[in-house]
């Protein structure tokens, strides 16, 4: 049996841990426990073209090829998703939509369903991205519609939470989780991921100070052990969004709490994108 895949992310998380952060003996074993493989997502956003996408994963590919302690997921417009699907095949790197819609199919001008985005080839799709709730005009109870169409479809919801203004991340985290995902059924939660950016820090280039976020996820974290208990709440993974550049990166990684990134802006050159992913 081949452990690399196995022995690996815990040498890099033992590595991490005593070479990065000062963190006590006790936390060692914390994350080899819950065993949350990181998922570093690319949200392209609206960039990119067909020419853009393909000499993206010209360069991107070789680029990420050892890297087995992370699962990569990117998320090119609709556009591209096929184009996605046929660049990466035969590679660990995953592609996502970044919105759907929760009708299976039907007269919705302009739309596209999660089965749609699974016959593409899709493995995930981005709901609830802050972008979409400011301009789109998406609610929590939008959010929760397309989470459960997205796992119905077979996909896996990247769920998107975070406060606009720095200082109430606990009040809108409250809520958001209270009115979004506490109504999924445990088998529903245990399939999500959930993206903690504040907004505040999006294509900002301003990113939350570690510790920050840190704390955002371990509320979000208790949010989720109040609601589907302890096993469930270690096992979800909750990415950290805002501003993640390759120069601080590190710092945040280090956090046991976080569990991956999605990243914008740092996701569409696929040299820093690839030294994200490789940290
Ligand atoms: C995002 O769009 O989800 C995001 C985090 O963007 P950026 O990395 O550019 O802040």
């Amino acid at each position: 049996m081949d452990l690399l895949p196995l022995i690996l992310p815990w040498t890099i998380h033992l590595w991490t841990r005593f070479h990065v952060t000062d963190a006590p003996v006790s936390q060692l074993f914390y994350w080899d426990i819950n065993m949350r493989t990181p998922v570093i997502g690319g949200n392209w956003k609206m960039h990119k073209d067909h020419a853009g996408t393909t000499s993206f994963f010209e360069s991107f590919r070789p680029l990420v090829e050892c890297s087995r302690h992370r699962e990569i997921v990117i998320c090119p417009s609709f556009l591209d998703l096929d184009r996605a699907v046929t660049a990466t095949r035969g590679t660990r790197i995953q592609v996502g939509a970044q919105n759907l819609f929760w009708e299976k199919e039907g007269a919705f001008t302009g739309e596209v369903s999660g089965p749609m985005i699974k016959a593409a080839g899709c493995s995930h799709v981005i709901v609830g991205h802050s972008e979409r709730r400011r301009y789109f005009g998406e609610t929590n109870e939008s959010v929760l519609k397309k989470t459960v169409a997205a796992l119905g479809a077979g996909l896996i919801p990247i769920v998107c939470v975070g406060e606009h203004k720095k200082g109430n991340a606990e009040a809108v985290l409250m809520e958001q989780f209270r009115d979004g995902i506490r109504p999924l059924a445990n088998g529903q939660f245990a399939r999500i991921v959930i993206a903690y950016e504040p907004v505040w820090a999006i294509g900002a280039g301003e990113t939350a100070a570690p510790e920050t976020a840190a704390d955002a996820h371990r509320f979000i974290r208790a949010q989720a052990r109040d609601s589907f208990g302890t096993e469930a709440a270690n096992s979800v993974r909750i990415l950290y969004g805002g501003s993640v550049k390759p120069g601080n990166a590190k710092s945040l990684m280090a956090q046991p709490e976080i569990d991956g990134f999605l990243v914008g802006e740092a996701s569409l050159d696929p040299i820093s994108f690839a030294s994200i992913v490789n940290l």
